[in-house]
């Protein structure tokens, strides 16, 4: 086999190998169906039974209630950015979003097309480095929802809890962690993430949407964009990315025998604790995010110059430690170390850290 690099890329992201192993030895044909994952009709019972499936194996990874609708549509997450405000914005209405990053930025510029929008709090003025506190949110009582990110893929912070947000449904971009911890589905009107981070390859994303919130879809949207007509054909009114879904149905299953999602918030605790005390033990690096607002999945830091950076992803990348490089709007490093990255890869790079501050510090 070509050996495999330690990926840390923002996503999508590195895959269980169990995973990996279980697609290739099946790609050529579904055991008892005779052909591959790529070739089956939507129309097929097997189509039916991997997407009836992936939803089964979903709801009881996270103990998700029966008034609340998984989907799984395409378009990634920048797709629901549009949806949620064309589904659950009424004419009229207004709708608070709290921005903590690039993506809640984009959100919210999508949903000011449809209509008005209130930034309930902002954290932009310091370079979202943190997660703004409850007493600094302004929220609408009469708002149409509350629009967060939980997790904050480019700056590296996270909500360690959610906001307080009275009776007004609470809407989650949860790209970069679903599934990365447990997570109270009740406290959500609706939840998206593209699956190509924790949860599988990219093509697909999950929308858990609350019952209730189906009759706010306004008359004559285009069909494609109304929530109602994923639910009533569940998931295929047209052709679903089949293999996508497949795959998350693997990595679901897979999650499910690691132990579940407190064990799986276990092991990411302990792999974010691993480069954390690197950054907090050291004046070579600089974490990005203020440490109580700090992502467990991607730790953005600095070092003292962009041409020691520059050296440290260079030697990282030949190290066989890819996708290290920040992004632009922060720079310096980013080590996304999502549900199926490995402990073992984090403690190379702790080596590595130690030893690039051992001769550059
Ligand atoms: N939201 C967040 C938090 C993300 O990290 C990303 C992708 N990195 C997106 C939205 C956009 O996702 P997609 O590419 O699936 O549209």
């Amino acid at each position: 086999m070509t050996e495999r690099v330690y990926n840390f890329s923002p996503g999508p992201a590195m895959l269980p190998l169990l995973v990996l192993e279980e697609v290739q030895s099946d790609l050529l044909a579904l055991p008892g169906v005779g052909m591959s994952v790529l070739e089956i009709s939507h129309r097929s019972k097997i189509c039916e039974e991997i997407i009836a499936s992936a939803e089964a194996e979903i709801r009881m990874l996270a103990g998700i209630p029966d008034n609340y609708h998984l989907l799984f549509i395409q378009g990634g997450a920048s797709l629901q950015f549009s949806m949620v405000p064309m589904n659950l914005l009424p004419a009229g209405g207004k709708a608070d979003y709290i921005i903590t990053g690039s993506f809640s930025k984009k959100a919210m510029t999508e949903a000011q097309k449809v209509g008005q929008v209130n930034v309930a709090a902002t954290t932009e003025a310091h370079n979202f480095t943190r997660i703004p506190r409850q007493d600094e949110l302004k929220l609408d009582p009469e708002a149409a929802y509350v629009h967060i990110t939980t997790n904050n893929t480019i700056f590296g912070t996270q909500w360690k809890n959610e906001p307080e947000v009275g009776g007004v449904p609470l809407i989650a971009d949860a790209s970069s962690d679903l599934f990365s911890r447990p997570i109270d589905v009740t406290k959500y009107g609706l939840i998206y993430a593209g699956a190509q981070k924790n949860l599988g390859p990219a093509g697909v994303t999950l929308v858990i949407i609350r019952d209730d919130l189906l009759a706010r879809s306004p008359q004559g949207l285009p069909t494609m964009l109304d929530y109602n007509t994923h639910t009533k054909a569940k998931s295929i009114y047209n052709t679903p990315p089949v293999f996508a879904v497949y795959v998350v149905l693997l990595v679901v299953k897979w999650l499910i025998e690691q132990g579940g999602l407190e064990e799986i918030a276990q092991r990411n605790e302990e792999k974010a604790k691993l480069l954390h005390d690197v950054i907090d033990s050291s004046d070579f690096y600089r974490g990005h995010a203020l440490p109580d607002s700090r992502s467990l999945i991607n730790v953005t830091f600095r070092l003292p110059s962009e041409e020691l950076e520059k050296q440290f992803v260079n030697e990282t990348t030949q190290a066989g430690l890819d996708g290290l490089k920040g992004h632009r709007s922060v720079g310096g490093i980013r080590a996304s170390i999502y549900n199926a990255f490995p402990r073992e890869g984090v403690d190379v790079l702790v080596s590595f850290m130690k030893e690039f501050e051992r001769t550059h510090g």
